[in-house]
């Protein structure tokens, strides 16, 4: 098998109501197994557009895998409309309706007639049965073409395929093997990176090596293709070591290892105690930390110092330095810091001021503008940054990755 295809049948796939999850998980699992997917059509409850996608998708691909539209209501078309594209006609079978009432049964409840309709399945098809609904799925072909076909719900359909096509899948394949890891980045944009990575990233490469945008970071997707698992392993492990070379420091981590994941391991390794001083953040940096279970091994306190008077009385920031200089400034980022170390006994302290947004933004001081004092051991340094006025949500986001990501280059040496 060489390509599938993805068919995901529903109105509320169209209108923005329901995320396509379907394909996405699909379309991993089929590549897992070294099956690209050549298409994803996303289509409404309509019998002759359904017909016209799978016959475009069985242009592309030998395997096409269709989800949605087998409720039992009037929008539910998509037997037929696979029935109309096979050439064949609706076939009742007892022993599905049986089974569907017993379902209803041991539930207490009594099957709707509507039901009725999901016993029927294109004549020749192969029923898949559904232990966990009353839809089953079925498989059909059509010369050279598999399609199977599944129910909407995501839990259901991820069983039938479990179940049903993986093994599949691992008969009639060849004996390639893809095996997919990732890199994280932080500290350049997608351009530059590509721009450091030049063949690394060529089309056309076996490993392929593509990027995509996170949260404020950069993952790098190496996917290789070998006769076996321990080659295409290898071949990765040496184009990380290749991209490693390239990027330097920009690497924070692999697969999914978080950054707070990361600084979290490197403040253990180093037996350091932290704690931080936050403004515009306004807690997001210690929620990022203490999300990781045993952050109490560290993380000793956290002040969140919205106002002037809350950073002067509870910090111990001079009243001098924010009338001189403006809350949002290096000095203050640094005093922050510097104070919440002191009144801690922390070794690491950390503080973050600067402009959220929308509003409160000025020529010389902008939304975007954030400035972040790491102290560490007795040395303090602060750093200005000037992040995209995206929204408030994504400069305070910005904000505590950067945050995390100073410690990380401060701990990493
Ligand atoms: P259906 O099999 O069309 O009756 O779908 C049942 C439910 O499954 C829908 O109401 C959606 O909530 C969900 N669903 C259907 N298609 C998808 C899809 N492609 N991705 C995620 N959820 C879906
Ligand atoms: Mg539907």
């Amino acid at each position: 098998m060489k390509k599938a295809c993805i068919v995901s049948i529903g109105n509320e796939l169209l209108s923005g109501q329901t995320v396509d999850t379907n394909a996405s998980w699909l379309a991993a699992r089929l590549f897992e197994k070294g099956v690209l997917t050549a298409g994803v059509w996303q289509v409404p409850d309509e019998k002759e557009r359904i017909v016209k996608a799978i016959q475009d998708a069985s242009q592309q691909g030998e395997l096409i895998v269709v989800t949605g539209g087998l409720g039992p209501t009037d929008d539910d078309l998509t037997r037929n409309a696979v029935a109309a594209y096979l050439g064949v006609e609706l076939e009742f079978h007892d022993e599905i309706l049986r089974a569907m009432n017993d379902f209803f049964e041991k539930r207490g409840k009594t099957m709707a007639p509507k039901n009725r309709s999901q016993a029927y399945f294109p004549t020749g098809a192969a029923i898949l049965d559904n232990p966990i609904g009353t839809a089953p799925g079925f498989w059909a072909r059509k010369k050279d073409i598999d399609i199977v076909v599944m129910p909407g719900v995501p839990a259901e359909m991820k069983q039938m395929f479990t179940d049903h096509v993986l093994p599949f899948l691992e008969q009639s394949l060849s004996t390639a093997r893809v095996v997919c890891r990732k890199l994280r980045c932080l500290g350049a944009g997608e351009s530059e990176i590509a721009q450091k990575l030049g063949n690394l990233m060529e089309r056309g490469r076996n490993p392929l090596i593509n990027c995509t945008c996170g949260s404020g970071d950069i993952i790098m997707h190496i996917n290789a293709t070998a006769e076996d698992e321990k080659t295409a392993i290898q071949m990765i492990d040496d184009d990380k070591t290749a991209i490693r070379e390239c990027l330097g420091e920009w690497v924070y981590g692999e697969d999914d290892q978080s950054l707070p994941d990361v600084v979290a391991d490197l403040l253990k390794k180093h037996h350091k105690t932290m704690v931080t001083a936050e403004s515009c953040t306004g807690g997001l940096l210690s929620q990022m930390l203490t999300e990781i279970p045993g952050s109490s091994e560290y993380l000793l306190a956290g002040w969140v110092t919205y106002s002037n008077e809350a950073k002067i009385r509870l910090l111990g920031v001079p009243e001098k330095l924010i009338a001189d200089f403006g809350a949002v400034s290096a000095p203050v980022a640094q005093s922050m810091a510097t104070q919440a170390a002191q009144r801690s006994g922390a070794d690491i302290a950390v503080a973050i001021t600067g402009i959220a947004g929308p509003g409160g933004g000025t020529d010389e001081k902008p939304v975007g503008l954030v400035y972040i004092s790491v102290f560490i051991d007795g040395d303090c340094k602060v750093a200005e940054h000037r992040f995209p006025a995206v929204n408030r949500h994504w400069v305070r986001m910005r904000s505590a990755l950067a945050a995390l990501n100073h410690i990380r280059l401060r701990l990493q040496v």
